[in-house]
C-alpha cells in the first residue's frame, strides 16, 4: 500500500475518550506500536479485504469515483474508504486481541458493523466484492 504510515495508523487506532462529548472510540489500549507492527509483519500488509477480496488499489479507485460523476459521497464525508481498515472479526473482543483483527474494506466494515458474525457476513461480503469489482471496471453510471 503506497504512502501507508503504519505509525500514524496505529496512533489513530488508540482508544480515545473525547473529553468534550464523552464519547469513547474503541481501539488499542495495551498494545504497543511494536506489537502492532509485529502483527502487521506476520499478518501481512493491508493488500486485500479479508471478507470480500477487494484490493487496496480498488479501494483507492472506489474512493476517487465519489468525487466525479453522479455517485453519491458515501464514505463518511471522505474520512474513510480510501484504504483498508482494521476490523474485529468478533466485535465482542477488544482491539488488543490481535489474532481477532483483519484488514477489510470500508464497505465490508460498514455493512458488517457489530451485527453480523464473520460466518453470517461472508455471503454478504461475496456480493459486495462482486459489486465493487464491477464498479472498478465500469466506473460511474452514466
Ligand atoms: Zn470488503
Amino acid at each position: 500500500m503506497a504512502e501507508f504510515d503504519l505509525k500514524k495508523f496505529y496512533t489513530s487506532k488508540r482508544e480515545y475518550l473525547n473529553p468534550r462529548t464523552g464519547k469513547l472510540r474503541k481501539g488499542f489500549v495495551r498494545i504497543s506500536f511494536q506489537e502492532f507492527s509485529d502483527w502487521v509483519a506476520a499478518a501481512g500488509s493491508p493488500e486485500r479485504c479479508h471478507y470480500c477480496g477487494t484490493s487496496s488499489g480498488q479501494c483507492a479507485k472506489l474512493f476517487e469515483l465519489q468525487d466525479g460523476g453522479n455517485r453519491y459521497q458515501a464514505t463518511r464525508g471522505g474520512r474513510r474508504g480510501r484504504r483498508l481498515e482494521l476490523d474485529r472479526r468478533d466485535a465482542s473482543k477488544a482491539y488488543d486481541e490481535l489474532d481477532n483483527l483483519v484488514w477489510c474494506c470500508y464497505w465490508c466494515n460498514n455493512a458488517k458493523s457489530n451485527f453480523f458474525t464473520e460466518d453470517e457476513f461472508m455471503p454478504v461480503a461475496k456480493a459486495i466484492g462482486q459489486a465493487l469489482s464491477l464498479i472498478c471496471e465500469q466506473g460511474n453510471p452514466k
